[in-house]
């Protein structure tokens, strides 16, 4: 489909050497970002509504239901509006200043609920929806051309959620993003003085910084955190890869999620946030890296200082922020 409205294109900045995607597609969605107003009608990720979605590329539900009819509990296909042009292999032009996007763009569906938010899921099915994670984290890793997968979690619509109903994006980028190049060439030159997340870990801990800990995670307010009660969820291995995390991983991350996420919204009255997975780049090595996920409520709007410097202003000091937050996870 966007082929005949204009490829999305990734484009290079002059200046700082990041990367813009160019996605006219994308200016149709609800909400569109361009001042459009959202589509009222009938939600597309309930069941009984799938023919409103592309077809699905996966789901997990009752035994012998029917593809794209109702019966499941998640839900996967290909973004209606997606960022990247679905493509087996390179198509398009690599120029100096460009470079094709192409890729894939998925939704993952949480849950056939409309309002159950990831915080109030029960134990077993969010730790199907990481599993789920995982599964189209390591299908689209394995597709020629990807370089990177990024899971992302857009809660409320400031936040950028266009549609109301729980759910959770997949990109699957031809290139390495500049926010993980950044942490790759960080963590690459700490080297042998070691894994400078572990090290939150533990420095968290001394600090009073540590938001909640299970058997695999920990929740933390980073030492530096760009907003108010930005959270970090870190395994407490040290893997470079998500695609490798096994079931007792899945199951500690779905627990610490809930809990964070129960005590924000306890504390914050359901705030919008973004959480999104960060993991080494697909298929290659990069043994210094640790994987994590880093979460940062919606509480202010960034201004022009934030977009002039690259840097944050941030009013609530990280320690008080963890207290509050540990507090209310309880
Ligand atoms: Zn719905
Ligand atoms: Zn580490
Ligand atoms: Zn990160």
């Amino acid at each position: 489909m966007t082929r005949e409205d204009g490829r999305p294109e990734l484009r290079r900045d002059p200046l700082i050497g990041g990367w813009t995607i160019v996605a006219p597609g994308r200016s149709r969605r609800p909400g569109g970002g361009t001042g459009a107003r959202t589509v009222k009608g009938p939600c597309p990720f309930c069941p009984g509504n799938e023919r409103l979605t592309p077809p699905e590329v996966w789901a997990e539900g009752e035994k012998g239901r029917r593809r794209d009819g109702p019966g499941w509990e998640i839900r996967v296909f290909p973004n209606l509006y997606p960022a990247l042009a679905e493509a087996p292999s390179a198509v398009g032009k690599v120029g100096r200043r460009t470079l094709p996007a192409n890729g894939y763009h998925e939704v993952i569906v949480h849950s056939p609920h409309h309002d159950l938010a990831l915080a109030r899921m029960d134990p077993e099915p969010a730790f199907r929806l990481m599993r789920a994670y995982r599964l189209r984290y390591r299908e689209l890793c394995r597709r020629p051309g990807v370089r990177q997968v990024l899971i992302i979690l857009n809660h409320g619509r400031e936040a950028g959620a266009s549609l109301e109903h729980p759910h959770t994006q997949v990109f699957a980028l031809p290139l390495v993003p500049g926010a993980v190049r950044e942490e790759l060439r960080r963590l690459r030159r700490a080297g042998s003085r070691g894994c400078p997340l572990c090290a939150a870990v533990e420095e968290a801990r001394r600090e009073g910084r540590t938001v909640l800990e299970n058997g695999s995670f920990a929740a933390l307010a980073p030492f530096s955190a760009r907003q108010p009660y930005e959270t970090w969820f870190v395994p407490l291995r040290h893997r470079e890869d998500f695609s490798r995390a096994g079931e007792k991983e899945l199951r500690g991350l779905a627990d610490i999620l809930r809990r964070t996420l129960r005590g924000l919204n306890e504390l914050l009255d359901d705030p919008p946030y973004n959480l999104w997975l960060h993991s080494a780049p697909c298929g290659e090595e990069h043994p210094y890296y640790h994987w994590h996920l880093e979460l940062i409520p919606r509480l202010a709007v960034t201004a022009g200082f934030e977009m002039a410097s690259g840097m944050f202003i941030n009013p609530v000091p990280p320690e008080e922020a963890a207290r509050r937050l540990a507090e209310a996870v309880g």
